[in-house]
């Protein structure tokens, strides 16, 4: 009998954590926005209803800088804020739903000390590095540091971030690759972590790696389709896009925005003698240099042919004059294939200016406007920067 009641109990047990998984997956299911999964996945590790842990924080590999990031972290700071925010999900009786929809009105959980912490850490994808979150990539097994294995890491920059007394580890996994770990502990509670907790953390961390993987195929597809395959810029549908959102940023918030159009020199003669080919090589070039001498903020646009727009948000025209000039500079001097062939012996770049406010209030007014200062620039005998269309 006393077996029975066990057998019975266990079972229950099993159905509890089914059902949790399948309200996490479900919920995962719901959006293809990358941050909105990762953020269901922790809410799924660290709710009541959920697998229960007082902390998470969950880490992707960046392939293509070769590193191990900090992506998310949700959990209370200390034992004050815990009892805060349990007692209101208690109060409001919120379920995991509940809790999900909760984030997309406010901003406390992603604003929190602990995730601005996660977000920093950072660490090289090298196997050989030991650490905590290489050996979670490399070996792809979950790992449970108890009191007394967890004294082995106590240099790690996991354990010094977290403080932990004890720690879950599980892969996210996508097939045979796994996308980044999550790490999962009891802060607050000191609860210990039982064989229970990192099975469904694990379970959790299969689904989870998959949804990842779905949502980063989907990001990179939908940023493909909004960059030029030639010279890896944004193409010309983005950047009116990219204007509209800019215009109206700047409007609301009363800061001034600035438009470049950037049209190469003569370049029809560099073209027909050398053949198109070569002149593509130009424009990727062009491409390259155009991003790498431009800020962080701005952006770089393909207009079409061998035109090129910056948009330059809370930039008025005096800094947007400097960095026209800088980049008009930049191409001058850089010594581009067969340029001698040009009859400048020089390949270079005609830029026209527009801002808001005092040129156009409208991205057509501005797009207007930075047509003609490019033309009068061009009309001054090119290598030019033109910001104003009554100096003519
Ligand atoms: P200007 O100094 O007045 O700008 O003279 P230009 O010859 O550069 O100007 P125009 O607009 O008359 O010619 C642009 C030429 O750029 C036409 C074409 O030969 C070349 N071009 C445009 N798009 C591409 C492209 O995608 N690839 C290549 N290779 N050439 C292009
Ligand atoms: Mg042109
Ligand atoms: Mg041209």
């Amino acid at each position: 009998m006393e077996e029975l009641a066990k057998i019975k109990e266990e079972l229950q047990n099993a159905k509890a954590e089914l059902n949790i998984l399948y309200e996490i997956s479900n919920a995962m299911r719901t959006t293809l926005k990358l941050d909105e999964v990762l953020y269901i996945i922790l809410t799924g590790v660290t709710a009541h209803t959920g697998l229960g842990f007082n902390r998470a924080a969950l880490f992707l590999v960046n392939e293509k800088e070769g590193i191990i990031e900090g992506r998310l972290g949700i959990g209370p700071g200390n034992a004050e804020e815990a009892n805060r925010i349990w007692g209101q999900i208690e109060q409001e009786k919120m379920d995991m739903e509940d809790l999900i929809g909760a984030h997309k009105f406010s901003n406390e959980a992603t604003e929190s000390n602990f995730n601005r912490q996660v977000q920093r850490l950072r660490t090289p994808l090298k196997e050989q590095n030991g650490g905590l979150l290489s050996l979670g990539v490399f070996e792809g097994m979950p790992l449970h540091l108890t009191r007394e294995t967890i004294q082995n890491y106590r240099h790690d920059p996991i354990v010094q971030l977290l403080n932990s007394e004890e720690l879950a580890i599980a892969p996210l996994k996508a097939k045979d690759k796994v996308k980044g770990i999550i790490l999962a502990d009891n802060l607050i509670t000191k609860k210990p972590i039982t064989k229970d907790d990192i099975h469904m953390l694990i379970m959790l961390g299969n689904q989870a790696g998959l949804a990842i993987e779905n949502s980063q195929l989907y990001e990179n597809a939908l940023i493909r389709s909004h960059t030029d395959s030639l010279t890896d810029l944004w193409n010309h549908g983005y950047f009116q896009y990219l204007l509209q959102i800019e215009m109206e940023k700047a409007k609301a918030t009363a800061s001034p925005l600035s438009l470049i159009s950037l049209d190469i020199d003569d370049f029809k003669i560099y073209n027909d003698t050398l053949g198109h080919q070569a002149g593509d090589q130009i424009l990727k070039k062009m491409a390259q240099l155009l991003k790498n001498q431009s800020r962080k903020m701005d952006y770089v646009c393909r207009y079409g042919g061998e035109e090129f727009a910056f948009i330059l948000p809370n930039t008025d025209k005096k800094e947007a004059l400097m960095i026209a000039e800088r980049l008009r500079l930049d191409i001058e001097k850089y010594n581009f294939t067969k340029e001698e062939m040009l009859p400048n012996k020089k390949l270079t770049a005609s830029l026209g200016l527009a801002c808001y406010p005092q040129d156009g209030s409208t991205p057509s007014e501005l797009i207007a406007y930075s047509d003609k200062t490019l033309y009068i620039a061009k009309h001054k005998g090119k290598n030019t920067t033109c910001y104003e269309t009554d100096s003519a």
